[in-house]
């Protein structure tokens, strides 16, 4: 049609993402975002007046970062035992009376680390949302006429109702709601139903559909026609052998989206998620030891802090709030071409495990377990005999093989993976062979430890 595609959704802000010039509006906005905190929420006011300084005395990034502590789960902790545990009071402390009179929609997070935590979309939110969201679609390749079968939980996750109401400015978009609580059964059949071809959900999940699809519907999920999946909610499809695997049985294109406001690209070799949203919300990296600010740099790690440029707006990434998941950046430019530094998703400085002094996410060792696809069904549970961190070696891990593996084959097999996980992750650990489908499949969020010290 000799029509040329525009390369971003947003051809006025994508641009300058992760730029010097970005950076001066980011601060302009950070000023007025820190008066609007400090007026009209009495937990972030609490903030300032516990540091012992006001919003005007905050001129530089390095100010803000000096002056005011990260806040997480810890301190909301804090506010319950202040306020008592009542989740109207506990929100309007922490969001203001303002924001508060504009809630649209209230789900939560899975809260596997304690109690649920509330997950407020105001309407402002939603806006915000829809534009960043938008942003990520584009780039994913999604456009009108394409179908995406939700598969989140619905009421569970701030992946899954407010993912609904993200795409309504993005043209000829259509949403199928399905949510995880349907059940494998019924999640193939409805996509298959309403030919859905876009698979939103986790990646634990898409891996678990296609081992279920030949069973259910007689034909392997390449048949569906599925052609993008976005996942997140779980580092997954950052996980080279992982993407491999979906892509391979798919025949679709893996994304990961989320941990933030990000998308990665379909550059062959994962280079993590674009941060899509530098003018809605400025990122930050600490130490997760000292919580002082480490510097964003081309490979730098840290726990990921984030503060909303648009409060009125803002859900928990509110004012140097962190969900204390650990992140990877990398700001030099993509080989993809798109703006944006990148993260990665390393794993959650509450999953983190130390075998010896080294440092192992659950995460990482999932990603080794999915590059023998052939050799092992995926699933797996870590063994904990003491509460985390510390590991006594051997790190012990429960594995299934493969249905088309020989019991006289397993101690290569074994050799093979002890070697793999040696070499990447900096730990040899004793295997305990299962069969297949011993180990129980979550439909949610995969838990991967078991925890013998609490039996
Ligand atoms: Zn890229």
């Amino acid at each position: 049609m000799g029509h040329i595609e525009k390369k971003y959704w947003n051809m006025d802000m994508e641009p300058e993402l992760n730029t010097p010039k970005m950076r001066q509006l980011q601060f302009k906005k950070l000023q007025e975002a820190l008066i609007w905190q400090y007026e009209n929420t009495p937990y972030n006011r609490k903030r300032f007046e516990t540091a012992g300084v006001k919003p005007q005395d905050i001129r530089s990034f390095e100010d803000f970062a000096e002056a005011l502590p990260a806040a997480g789960q810890d301190e909301i902790r804090g506010v319950i035992a202040e306020v008592g545990f009542d989740m109207n009071k506990i929100m309007t402390h922490i969001f203001g009376e303002k924001r508060m009179k504009d809630l649209y929609l209230l789900t939560t997070t899975s809260g596997t680390t304690g109690i649920p935590t509330p997950y407020p979309n105001f309407r402002g939110s939603l806006a915000d949302a829809r534009e960043i969201m938008s942003r990520a679609a584009w780039r994913m390749g999604l456009r009108p006429g394409d179908r995406i079968g939700l598969c989140f939980g619905l009421s569970m996750h701030a992946a899954g109702t407010p993912q609904i109401l993200w795409f309504q400015d993005y043209p000829g978009i259509t949403m199928v709601p399905i949510g995880a609580e349907a059940g494998t059964e019924k999640i193939l059949q409805f996509m298959k139903l309403f030919n859905v071809n876009v698979f939103s959900g986790t990646p634990s999940l898409a891996l678990h559909l296609i081992e279920k699809c030949p069973e259910i519907l007689m034909h392997p999920i390449k048949d569906l026609g599925i052609r993008i999946l976005m996942l997140g909610a779980e580092p997954g499809a950052g996980i080279p052998e992982v993407r491999k695997r979906l892509e391979d049985e798919y025949g679709a294109k893996v994304f990961d989206l989320g941990g933030g406001y990000g998308c990665s690209c379909d550059y062959p070799v994962y280079q993590g998620m674009h941060w899509l949203a530098d003018d809605y919300a400025y990122y930050e990296l600490i130490d997760p030891e000292t919580k002082k600010p480490v510097p964003m740099e081309q490979g730098a790690t840290g726990i990921m802090v984030g503060t909303s440029l648009h409060p009125e707006a803002a859900v928990w990434f509110d004012m140097r709030f962190t969900m204390m998941d650990i992140h990877q950046v990398f700001t030099e430019p993509c080989p993809c071409g798109f703006s944006g530094f990148r993260y990665k998703i390393i794993g959650r400085a509450d999953d983190m495990l130390k075998v010896k002094g080294v440092p192992v996410y659950p995460a990482a060792i999932e990603g080794v377990i999915h590059s023998f696809p052939e050799q092992l069904t995926g699933a797996f549970r870590i063994v904990l005999d003491e509460p985390p961190p510390r590991v006594v070696p051997p790190l012990k891990i429960k594995i299934e093989h493969g249905e088309n593996i020989r019991e006289d084959g397993l101690p290569a097999l074994e050799k093979h993976i002890q070697e793999r996980m040696h070499k990447l992750l900096k730990v040899k650990p004793a295997i305990t062979w299962l069969k297949p489908n011993t180990l129980e499949r979550e439909v949610k969020k995969t838990l991967l430890l078991e925890k013998t010290y609490e039996k």
